[in-house]
Formats: C-alpha cells, sequence, structure tokens
C-alpha cells in the first residue's frame, strides 16, 4: 500500500521513445510507490541508471521540498510558484548535471501533485489520516556523447529549491554501483 493518497497530473514531454526500459517501468497506478521510503520533508530518493545505451534517473520527493508548501494552492503567489517549479522540471539541468558532457533530454515524465485536474481532486484512498501529504515523482532519459566518461554527478535540487536537505542517491554505472547522501556540502556523485 501507498503511505497516503496522492492526488496529481502528469505532464509529459515525449521527445522520443529510447529504451525499453521505460515501457516496462511506467504505468502510472501506485506500483511506483510501493517501494520507496516513506515521506520525510527535506529528504528525497534519487536512482541513477547508467550502462551503454541508457541514462536514467528518477527522484521521488516530498511536495514540500519543491514548492516550500504541500496543499492545494490558494494564493496567487503559490500558484506562480507551482507553475515555475513544474517548468523548472522540464529542464533536465535543474536537477543534475553532469560536468564537462554534453548531454540533452530524450523523455521526460513529471508526475505532480496539484494543478486543474479537477477529476482528481478529492479523490481518496482510503487511508485517511495523512491526507495532507503528496509527492513528485520525476523521471528522466538523457543522452549523452561520451557515456563511457562520465566521472561525476552534480546534484542541483539544493541550488534551485527551497527545501531539501538531504536526498539518497543510488546509482550504477555500467558494473559499479554505490550509494551517497547527497548534502548542500556533499552534492556531487562520484562515479569513477
Ligand atoms: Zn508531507
Amino acid at each position: 500500500m501507498i503511505y497516503y493518497p496522492i492526488k496529481k497530473i502528469i505532464i509529459t514531454l515525449f521527445v522520443f521513445f529510447s529504451t525499453a526500459v521505460y515501457a516496462n517501468d511506467h504505468d502510472h497506478d501506485n506500483s511506483e510507490h510501493k517501494q520507496h521510503e516513506p515521506h520525510v520533508h527535506g529528504k528525497a530518493e534519487m536512482n541513477i541508471l547508467i550502462d551503454e545505451k541508457t541514462f536514467i534517473f528518477e527522484l521521488n520527493s516530498p511536495t514540500l521540498n519543491f514548492l516550500g508548501f504541500e496543499h492545494e494552492p490558494e494564493t496567487n503567489e503559490e500558484k506562480e510558484t507551482l507553475k515555475q517549479v513544474n517548468k523548472m522540471l522540464l529542464d533536465y539541468k535543474n536537477v543534475i548535471s553532469i560536468p564537462g558532457m554534453n548531454c540533452k533530454e530524450s523523455q521526460i515524465e513529471i508526475s505532480a501533485p496539484y494543478g486543474n485536474d479537477k477529476e482528481e481532486h478529492g479523490h481518496h484512498h482510503g487511508e485517511d489520516h495523512d491526507d495532507d501529504h503528496s509527492e513528485y515523482y520525476l523521471f528522466y532519459s538523457i543522452t549523452c556523447e561520451d557515456i563511457n566518461n562520465i566521472e561525476q554527478i552534480k546534484i542541483k535540487l539544493f541550488d534551485n529549491f527551497r527545501g531539501f536537505e538531504s536526498v539518497n542517491v543510488k546509482w550504477t554505472y555500467f558494473t559499479d554501483a554505490g550509494s551517497l547522501e547527497a548534502t548542500e556540502k556533499q552534492k556531487i556523485v562520484k562515479l569513477q
């Protein structure tokens, strides 16, 4: 079961389909939220997978980390913040950067909790006490010219959004794998 109801809209930008992995991974029911850590404000989880043909990463984060609030936007300021954040997330470089590499998005998916989706609004799943919480789920597939020589990835969430304290990054780079609790002070994920 999920931890709380998630109201979301889907903003999808398809440039092209690059991997078969993606197709298996994404039907938008609750399954993608099953296995991740409980919702803790300030914290988030990122998974990065890089191999010969693929560079994908995903992020699960409480909405609060992005917006500074976690309810349907009410004031003009909150509505504007939501708009700005969703726009920024369409550029993967606001989430991570790959120093020295020439990369571009091939596919982006943003599952955002609030918006104009009247049908989703007010829909409940039965576990009512945590009703206030919501999350973002982000998925990016990018292509890089020199995927064999990526040395590090910089987590940009601390610079660009207001509420990130730590991001639990798990990565796989070809046959290597590792993890890092990234923070404002330690935002470089070293792959080599
Ligand atoms: Zn919350």
